[in-house]
């Protein structure tokens, strides 16, 4: 049997079913096909820092197959055109992937489904749960977090699956070098891709420093490695598995210490689980504007406050800040994305799905369900029980920056720009006098 597997967010050895799965092949051939994110609101190509992660992490994995006899091979391309040539080229029996919650992702696995004369068999593994655990038809899914949650959260994690032994060896094929990112990572915030780098910092916030412990007090810190665990990243690429995350807390608790901060960070795994399984039900109304419930906003589009507020240059200078911090390093925290998903929401009258494209562009730790699924939350147009969120700048700023030092640090405070410019060809064309 000539088997070939599609890594998409599964980079990893560990903990992937469907790479297990080939251990008895007698080929395998690794694929990888980089992302092309939506080519909205003429966003296009991936961000410095999201394309250095992603190129970090496909580096390493190729590194550890190669521990293998094994290789990984990175193309351009969509795989509705490039996974059938491969198909061709390498009569290949069998392909596997790792099961992926976007609505373009679900359709080229079905369309691939139907055109190849190959099965393509799609394994769970980037979420805690199987869909076949849960008390409910996955077409039940609650609508908002808290019954979901109560629902979900005493099943079983099942246990991560080991390494495999060996793997096949790959088809006689040329392997090439991944070109290396222009980007490195920002020192305000060295995240490196890779499983490694993954598990040591796994192993740094639960293990090494305890931060865990008094996670719940400072998850809301803007800064990153000192307050939430910044796991994101490599859990978005499946360089880590939410499981291996859930084991290493339930572990945790068991030797050291088990309290309402140890629980939260289950608890926000529980949110990534439930944006995913949103995802895979949702479809295409997780890219509406009016989300599942169809609602509409009333919106305007004004170029120049869109460019303002990915630059981080509005007249906000936490929000200049957090967008800065952003560009700069491809993460923000979780309270940055609030405050300024909620600003390009409410303050600049922007429509949602732009803020949402930037963010796919930029973040390194992209995940379609909890991106989409924030920024329909906050918009009021997804599982927002309270019908959105509108946070209020100055408050959230004497809160989380009472003395401007993170404003200061990632240079929040910019000069004050005219008023938006309305010219006679526009609309309204002049308020009346
Ligand atoms: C507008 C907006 C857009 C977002 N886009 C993304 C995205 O593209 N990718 C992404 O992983 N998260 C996204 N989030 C959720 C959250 O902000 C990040 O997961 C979190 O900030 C990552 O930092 P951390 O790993 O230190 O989180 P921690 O606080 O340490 O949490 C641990 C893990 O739990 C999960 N998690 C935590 N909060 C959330 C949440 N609100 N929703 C879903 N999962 C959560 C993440 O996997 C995270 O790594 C978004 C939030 C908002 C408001």
């Amino acid at each position: 049997m000539r088997q070939l597997h599609w890594f998409q967010t599964d980079l990893r050895l560990t903990d992937n079913p469907a790479l297990s799965s080939a251990c008895d092949a007698d080929s395998l051939l690794c694929v990888y096909l980089m992302p092309k994110p939506r080519p909205w609101c003429n966003l296009t190509g991936l961000g410095a820092q999201r394309d250095r992660f992603l190129r970090e992490s496909l580096q390493e994995l190729k590194l550890q197959l190669q521990q293998f006899g094994q290789d990984l091979m990175v193309l351009e391309g969509s795989p509705e055109l490039v996974l059938p040539n491969l198909f061709d080229r390498f009569s290949v029996d069998r392909m596997t992937c790792s099961f992926s919650p976007g609505w373009h992702e679900a359709q080229a696995v079905a369309f691939l489904q139907e055109k190849l004369p190959i099965p393509l068999d799609v394994f769970r593994g980037t979420t805690l749960f199987d869909a076949e655990q849960f008390p409910f038809e996955i077409e039940d899914l609650p609508d908002t977090f808290s019954p979901f949650r109560r629902k979900v959260e005493k099943l079983n994690v099942h246990s991560p699956i080991p390494v495999p032994k060996n793997l096949p060896p790959p088809p006689s094929a040329q392997f090439d070098a991944i070109p290396q990112a222009g980007a490195t990572p920002h020192p305000g915030l060295p995240l490196p891709g890779g499983s490694r780098a993954g598990l040591r910092r796994l192993d740094q916030f639960l293990f090494q420093t305890h931060a865990i412990a008094d996670y719940k007090q400072t998850r809301n810190d803007l800064d990153g490695m000192s307050g939430s665990s910044t796991l994101s990243p490599w859990l978005a690429v499946g360089a880590i598995s939410a499981r291996t995350v859930a084991h290493d807390i339930f572990r945790y608790e068991r030797e050291e210490q088990s309290n309402e901060s140890t629980y939260w960070l289950f608890f926000e795994l529980l949110w990534r689980e439930f944006f995913h399984w949103r995802a895979v039900l949702d479809e295409r109304s997780l890219f509406k504007q009016g989300g599942r419930s169809g609602r509409r906003l009333l919106t305007t589009f004004e170029p120049r406050q869109f460019a303002r507020w990915c630059a981080g240059d509005t007249d906000y200078p936490l929000v200049n800040a957090l967008m800065r911090q952003l560009n700069a390093t491809g993460w923000m925290s979780n309270r940055g994305r609030q405050i300024t998903s909620s600003c390009l929401i409410n303050e600049l009258g922007l429509d949602w799905r732009y803020g949402a494209a930037y963010f796919e562009q930029q973040l390194i730790d992209y995940d379609v369900g909890s991106n989409y699924g924030n920024w329909q939350y906050i918009a009021g147009v997804g599982s927002d029980p309270r019908g959105g969120r509108q946070f209020n700048l100055a408050k959230q700023a004497e809160l989380y920056d009472p003395e401007n030092i993170f404003t200061s640090k990632w240079q929040g405070f910019r000069p004050a720009q005219p008023a938006h410019v309305v010219d006679g060809a526009d609309w309204p064309i002049s308020e009346p006098h």
